[in-house]
């Protein structure tokens, strides 16, 4: 089998400009990233107003490993199905981060013969978009510091400064810094932080903003800092705005690329789901729903991170109503959570596998309760046995819930016709009746409580004595109507990541809450979760290299 960026470089492109042309778009409003990337105009957004919505496919998935369980190589396999059935079908999904690709587990464009192309650029630097945010991130932080330095009118408090700067890369001796050393000119001295930019409320604002008035607005509101009365100081207090939205103009248009069947992709925005909102734009899936009968869209990590996110915050924010869930598993990710180690999940393992499909069970349970209609796949490795697939098949048909076989991986679209024809079954059969879990006029420690009860599975909340002060405050702000983006393992429904399968008979802990107030939503810390990664033992950067030719080589 060859590799991902074998099978990436020996693929043959179309020109972005073909594909467009195939979704009816005019050279004009293609702005063209060389030959093989656009992003798309305002005006055009703009002229789809008046079209029809099309179908909106989420796809989500079980606890996984730390490889990932093939979320995106799923949603592009399917992508490509449909197209091979001749149905319109468009892709949304997240942008990569530098961090995973230089860390544990690699790029984000999918995998196999389900990829999503340039593979390279799209893990690299794609647009530029990330850069953007960074740079917006960071301006708003020189902002403040110079504030300060300048007399402080603002009376900030810099004992209190929330804002963190970012970076896009696992790095980290950046979590606690001493910024402002040196002489008087060089500022004042205080603790400073830094987040990975996924994890930056610029990165959530940009997902979720419908347009650059939203934008703006969104932007206005971030809470900087407090002043020496405890009161929150904001963005649009620093006058930072309109420096920050100029440099996020062309970030906040979708880019369109294309999978290695040409089927289109817009592919946009990438917060990650533990640590924020998981979900590509909201103007990428908005205009996908226009653009195309169906929209794919992948969530981040499992359900009980991404999509309960995308069910509670996106989709409430943008007016957007899934129609059908793709849960995807996999016989390893189930064997994990039957308690095998790393290193034993190729074997065949029938009582491993018993054990952890109690984790698919959970899943599925979840989504029935946002009134949605499922799909389960399992994505199929070739370390797979007929055992271990017919396990999981007859589990789904004991439950009564839908089952495919996914070979995307191996098969492109040719492989996930099953799922795609399941899909297409459920659609015209089965009436999604979504629902978000709560509605916002629930009280903040409410919706905390009933996503801990109701999709992890918890006893209880218990909070740390900081914790409870800060919701105390936020809550003082007039902040209890905003949604709640919980920070937490990816790796277990609780916020412990060595409980794995189902547990049960646990409590979770909230170790801090803060406002992220132009994202409109809460985030609440369970358990030990970093807001920037660190790099493993061997990261995946030491295999990476580049020919005298310039092609790049071990990205995976
Ligand atoms: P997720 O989106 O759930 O994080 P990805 O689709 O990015 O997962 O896949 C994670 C990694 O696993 C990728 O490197 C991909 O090539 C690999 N992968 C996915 N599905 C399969 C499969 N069926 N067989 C082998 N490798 C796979
Ligand atoms: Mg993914």
């Amino acid at each position: 089998m060859k590799t991902d960026i074998q099978i990436a470089q020996e693929a043959r492109m179309l020109p972005i400009r073909d594909v467009a042309a195939g979704l009816g778009i005019k050279e004009d409003d293609l702005e063209l990233y060389g030959r093989y990337k656009a992003k798309l105009s305002d005006q055009y957004m703009r002229g789809l107003k008046k079209e029809k919505d099309g179908k909106l496919i989420l796809v989500t998935a079980i606890n996984p490993t730390p490889a990932g369980e093939g979320k995106t190589t799923v949603s592009v396999g399917l992508g490509q199905a449909f197209g091979r059935l001749g149905k319109r079908a468009i892709l949304a999904l997240r942008e990569p981060s530098l961090g995973p690709c230089f860390g544990i587990k690699g790029g984000a464009a999918g995998g196999g013969y389900s990829q999503v192309l340039p593979m390279e650029d799209l893990n690299l630097h794609f647009t530029g978009d990330f850069h953007a945010i960074t740079s917006a991130n960071n301006l708003l932080a020189a902002l403040l510091d110079n504030h300060i330095q300048q007399g402080n009118s603002l009376q900030i408090d810099s004992r209190q400064v929330v804002w963190k700067r970012c970076l896009d890369m696992n790095d980290r001796v950046l979590r606690n810094v001493v910024v402002g050393l040196g002489a008087k000119a060089d500022g004042f001295v205080r603790e400073d932080h830094f987040v990975i930019t996924v994890a930056s409320e610029i990165m959530a604002i940009l997902c979720l903003a419908r347009d650059m008035a939203d934008l703006k607005d969104r932007l206005s509101r971030v809470i900087v800092a407090y002043n020496l009365s405890g009161e929150p100081v904001t963005a649009g207090d620093l006058k930072a705005v309109g420096a920050m939205a100029a440099l996020l103009k062309d970030a906040m248009k979708p880019n369109l690329v294309q999978t290695l069947e040409h089927t289109p992709a817009l592919v946009h925005g990438g917060p990650f789901a533990n640590i924020a909102h998981g979900c590509n734009s909201v103007r990428a899936t908005a205009m996908g729903l226009k653009m195309a009968d169906y929209v794919i869209t992948e969530a981040g990590f499992g359900a009980d991170l991404g999509a309960e996110k995308f069910l509670d915050i996106k989709a409430p924010m943008a007016g957007l109503h899934p129609d059908c869930v793709v849960l995807v598993a996999t016989v390893r990710a189930l064997k994990y959570n039957g308690g095998l180690p790393k290193d034993q999940l190729t074997e065949e393992n029938l009582a491993a596998l018993e054990r952890g499909i109690a984790n698919l069970d959970k899943h599925i349970e979840n989504l029935h309760s946002f009134g949605l209609p499922i799909v389960v796949t399992l994505n199929s490795f070739l370390t797979d046995t007929p055992a271990e697939t017919d396990l999981v098949r007859d589990f789904c048909q004991k439950k009564g819930c839908e089952f495919a076989l996914s070979q995307v991986w191996a098969k492109g679209g040719e492989g996930g016709i099953p799922l795609a024809e399941k899909v297409l079954e459920v659609l015209e059969n089965k009436k999604s009746e979504y629902h978000p879990l709560y509605e916002p006029s629930l009280p903040l420690e409410e919706k905390i409580k009933r996503i801990a009860d109701k999709i992890y599975g918890a006893d209880g909340v218990d909070y740390s004595p900081a914790a409870r002060r800060q919701l105390q405050k936020i809550v003082s702000m007039g902040m209890n109507h905003f949604a709640v983006c919980m920070a937490k393992t990816q790796y277990s429904l609780s916020d412990d990541a060595g409980k794995l399968g189902r547990p049960e008979h646990f409590r979770v802990t909230v170790r801090e809450i803060y406002p992220a107030a132009g994202a409109g939503f809460v985030v609440v810390v369970l358990g030990n979760i970093m807001t920037m990664p660190g790099l493993p033992r061997v990261p995946a950067a030491n295999h990476i290299d580049v020919t005298n030719d310039s092609v790049i080589t071990g990205l995976f």
